[in-house]
């Protein structure tokens, strides 16, 4: 899903910490239920399955079910591997449609549906301009005449899609679609299905900070997760039990670098082509791990007042939401469910 394989760790460091998994143990039986934990690298980043089933077999089937899920889907929407679909589809851009699977297809259509609803904050053509910052390779300040050249290149509108003939054309040279800002949560998703089709009755899926849950960890309500301070590294600002739900977070602290006192991060604003300044995390709690990932960042561009609207406006979608004061802002629907860490 990311730019290369060499800034996978920096990514693992930078990413990690956004949320993490509490309680959560490595392989133990608790009342007649097998609980397993195991982590891999995958999509450039750190990928810890736990799984709740009723004996180690059918533990360790859907254990590898979740990860055989999560590398197939690697191959197929990763961008820093040429031979992805959607690497080709690139590589054909300025040149020809490229015919793909349904399943990149419904992707890039879901995708465009969250930028419509987050006003175009959530945009999968930005990548020439998060290529120009490089923010964790080089920590590059691009000048603002370099990045307005790339302005018709991340314009999304210029996608083409043709269900029919089940092709994408990027009509100019240059274009891209990277869909890493939603990549992570559609892979959680898909993970889980496969989980539950081995036979574990519950589960946790997590990509870094993409994480999914299903079922309950035997003797407790659902799956614990904390939410990380945005500004204090190791402290959890309130921990959640999820349910039979996803959760993401997109932060300013993931991956940034310091220049003259003003922090540069990875998520821009694809109307300045700058990092985004109103929030400095967002966390999106939704069915879905692929409305709470895209959601995530296109609500962290839209800001807290707009971005929280929103959520109020959308079914089964809440947040938390730190603007860029640092002050949180809980939507309705969270309100009771937050707990102390
Ligand atoms: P996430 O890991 O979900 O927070 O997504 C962040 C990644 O999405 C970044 O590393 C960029 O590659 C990409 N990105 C940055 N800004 C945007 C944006 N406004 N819309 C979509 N993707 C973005
Ligand atoms: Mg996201």
């Amino acid at each position: 899903m990311k730019a290369s394989r060499s800034n996978s760790f920096l990514m693992v460091v930078f990413c990690f910490v956004s949320i993490i998994v509490a309680g959560c143990v490595a392989t133990q039986p608790v009342s007649e239920s097998v609980v397993s934990k195991r982590a891999q690298m995958h999509m450039g980043t750190l990928v810890t399955l736990t799984v709740v089933a009723t004996d180690r077999r059918v533990g360790d089937r859907a254990m590898q079910a979740g990860f055989d899920e999560v590398k197939r889907l690697e191959q197929l929407l990763s961008t820093w591997r040429s031979d992805s679909e959607l690497s080709r589809v690139n590589a054909e851009s300025g040149r020809l449609p490229v015919k793909v699977s349904q399943e990149t297809l419904d992707l890039v259509a879901r995708s465009l549906e969250i930028t419509r609803l987050t006003q175009g904050g959530f945009n999968i053509a930005l990548g020439p301009a998060v290529e120009a910052w490089s923010v964790t390779e080089q920590a590059h300040i691009p000048d603002d005449r370099e990045l307005q050249q790339l302005r018709p290149l991340v314009d999304w509108t210029n996608i083409q899609i043709d269900k029919e003939a089940g092709t994408i054309f990027l009509p100019l040279e240059g274009m891209r679609i990277d869909v890493g800002g939603i990549g992570k949560g559609y892979a959680a998703d898909r993970a889980v299905e496969e989980m539950k089709r081995a036979g574990a009755v519950g589960g946790v899926v997590a990509l870094s900070g993409d994480i999914k849950a299903f079922g309950v960890l035997p003797g407790q309500d659902g799956f614990p997760v904390g939410i990380r301070h945005p500004r204090q590294e190791g402290v959890l600002m309130t921990i959640l039990e999820l349910k039979d739900e996803a959760i993401s977070t997109a932060g300013d602290y993931e991956r940034f670098f310091e220049r003259g006192g003003v922090r540069y991060h990875h998520i821009l604003d694809p109307q300045t082509l700058q990092p985004a300044r109103a929030c400095q995390s967002v966390t999106i709690v939704a069915k879905e791990g692929t409305v709470a990932d895209g959601l995530d960042t296109g609500i962290f561009v839209l800001g807290p007042e707009e971005g929280m609207a929103l959520v109020e406006r959308l079914r089964d979608v809440e947040a938390i939401i730190v603007d860029n004061e640092g002050t949180m802002t809980v939507s309705s629907g969270l309100r009771g469910r937050l707990h102390v860490p």
